[in-house]
């Protein structure tokens, strides 16, 4: 498994691939490696020749800069994980070999990326997007892996990969939990032990709305119920719980005539959650 740094490096280790006639995966990561981020690079292995992982934190989607300078970076433990994986390549730039001196360019998708994350955090869809667009042009990739557990981020790269024109196929994998349902999340390291014994509440109560969503409750109530609830679980704020589109992201007001998601994002112990599941 090689390391490569630069655009130049990788399109020549690609060329080779396709000129042998190999399917190309690629997993875009921002590292710190857990079993959610392994789950895509197994997918990406049993549907492709070739698998590129990618380990950028992008500076264009972080608009606290503290956050930015928190993400966890753990690149020799990566390795190693994705080593032990049979991944073929990672794909490592600096931010200069990604935005370059004069670098002017914005990749926006409107609509879907407006609502809950994108209300949250301006601009933040913008920079996963121009980023996500960039990294399917430095790898020529046949297919790339997205968890659900960024539900709204997998809906982002579908529309834009459509409108676009982008050849790679788009897989969304399914979210990778604890055994108590917490999903994985590189953020987890950071709830203290009490924040870490109450955040699995938000997968419970979501799992309860959504249940009672699909036996006909009413969505307003609902959703206010799960909102209590969450207070309840010991859960500091409620930034939404929503009912939405499973693809466009618009309200729902009565389920069951589309593809219907709830997604939430909430904060424990000063770290933020999301989550979401079907309907
Ligand atoms: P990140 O490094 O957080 O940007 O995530 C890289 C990819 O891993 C994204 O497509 C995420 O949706 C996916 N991912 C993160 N956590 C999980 C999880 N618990 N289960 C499945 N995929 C995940």
């Amino acid at each position: 498994m090689q390391i490569l740094r630069t655009v130049a490096e990788l399109r020549t280790r690609v060329r080779g691939w396709k000129a042998d006639g190999r399917q190309v995966g690629v997993v875009p990561t921002m590292g710190a490696l857990h079993e959610g981020h392994l789950s895509l690079v197994r997918a990406a292995k049993r549907g492709c020749d070739r698998v590129i992982v990618t380990i950028f934190v992008n500076p264009m989607q972080f608009n606290n800069p503290e956050d930015l300078a928190k993400y966890p970076r753990a690149e020799d433990t990566d390795a190693a994980l994705l080593a032990a994986e049979g991944v073929d390549l990672i794909f490592a730039p600096a931010p200069e070999e990604v935005y370059p001196q004069g670098f002017a360019s914005r990749v926006i998708v409107s609509g879907v990326s407006a609502p809950l994350e994108g209300a949250m955090r301006p601009d933040h869809f913008e920079g996963v997007a121009t980023v996500v667009a960039k990294l399917f042009g430095m790898t020529q990739a046949d297919r790339a892996y997205f968890g659900q557990k960024d539900w709204q981020q997998l809906q982002v790269v579908r529309r834009m990969v459509t409108d676009l024109n982008i050849a790679v196929e788009v897989v969304g994998c399914e979210t990778v939990r604890e055994a108590d349902g917490l999903a994985l999340s590189s953020r987890n390291l950071r709830l203290d032990p009490l924040a870490r014994a109450q955040a699995p509440g938000l997968y419970s109560i979501l799992s309860r709305a959504a249940q009672a969503l699909r036996g006909g409750a009413a969505v307003g109530t609902t959703l206010a119920g799960a909102v209590a609830d969450l207070g309840q679980a010991g859960f500091d704020r409620v930034e939404y719980v929503e009912l939405r589109d499973a693809a466009t992201l618009d309200p729902i007001t009565a389920p069951g005539t589309r593809p219907a998601r709830l997604l939430a994002a909430v904060w424990i112990g000063g770290v933020r959650l999301i989550d979401n599941i079907p309907v």
